[in-house]
């Protein structure tokens, strides 16, 4: 099935940047939110994020107009019933994403296929919540959507072939470079990203070297474009810490526990660039 529209749920920091990487594709857009704020918001920030394209020499005014006219926004889900691609995006909470999935189920023609943009949630365990587990998936993109190549495409149990190789040629419609991933705990990147960077709180919290010459060695030596410690700065070492706990549960392996200094800074409310220190001052 081609996709010629796709819903959004959510018009967030990843459901503005989804829209935008849609509608300069060609794809036209539904952005819902819950409120009108939100999705002028989101509207905003796509108008935004053009205009530096545009000063970058990267789009015309024109490319910017359609883009723009591409996208529809709304509050209300029946809005969303002429996409042939839902994905949601909204806040990372499970009970949230079901109560939606389950509102998108009632909506949307059976032949629709719904994609999450969860980080942490169980794609498996959010299809079983649906009436189409075959049609079904998970659509990871990364923060800025605009700029960055990746997509995560998570099949869950039982999501159909059909399913993925629709979502694919999506992918690859909007530029973007996907890889296949099977639902497991923080899919492929935050599976190997997370416990790297616990692992440089780890050498840290031994005096085995200081924060600067972590992050720089890491730089250096593997081409890393930010140090680990800079980069938890950026996430939010809470952020990183919850990541590191779900792992230890789900995986129950004791190589996922997290670093005891992570731990003590985030008790301490040194987040990182959100709360103005965390590994660094800012
Ligand atoms: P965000 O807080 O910026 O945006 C979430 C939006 O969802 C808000 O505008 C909120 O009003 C809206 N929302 C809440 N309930 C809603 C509902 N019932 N219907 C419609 N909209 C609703 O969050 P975000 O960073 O964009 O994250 C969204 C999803 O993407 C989460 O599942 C998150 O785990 C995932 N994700 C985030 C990143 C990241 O770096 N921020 C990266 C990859 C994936």
């Amino acid at each position: 099935m081609a996709i010629q529209t796709v819903g959004i749920i959510g018009a967030g920091t990843m459901g503005n940047g989804i829209a935008q990487a849609c509608a300069v594709s060609g794809i036209d857009v539904v952005m819902v939110d819950i409120s009108e704020a939100a999705v002028q918001k989101g509207l905003a920030t796509v108008a935004g994020s053009l205009d530096r394209l545009i000063k970058k020499e990267k789009i015309s005014e024109a490319d910017k107009s359609a883009a723009l006219a591409r996208i529809k926004t709304s509050t209300s889900y029946d809005d969303l019933k002429s996409a042939q691609l839902v994905i949601e995006a909204a806040t990372e909470n499970y009970e949230l994403k079901v109560k939606i999935l389950k509102q998108l189920d009632t909506l949307l023609a059976q032949d629709v296929i719904v994609a999450t943009n969860t980080s942490s949630i169980s794609i498996t365990q959010l299809a079983a919540a649906t009436q189409r587990a075959d049609k079904f998936i998970g659509m990871h993109f990364f923060n800025p959507v605009p700029m960055m190549a990746l997509v995560e495409i998570i099949r869950g149990l039982q999501t159909s072939d059909a399913t993925h190789d629709a979502v694919k040629a999506l992918s690859e419609k909007l530029g973007k470079s996907p890889i296949t991933v099977k639902n497991a705990p923080g899919f492929v990147v935050n599976r190997i990203l997370v416990p790297m960077i616990n692992e440089a709180f780890q050498v840290l919290s031994e005096g085995t070297a200081s924060a600067e010459d972590i992050d720089a060695g890491m730089k250096l030596g593997c081409n890393q474009p930010i140090g680990p410690l800079a980069l938890a700065d950026m996430i939010g070492l809470d952020v990183c810490l919850a990541v590191m706990e779900v792992y230890l549960k789900e995986f129950g392996d004791s190589k996922y526990r997290p670093c005891f200094l992570l731990r003590e800074m985030v008790a301490a409310g040194r987040l990182g660039r959100k709360t103005g220190q965390g590994v660094y001052t800012y």
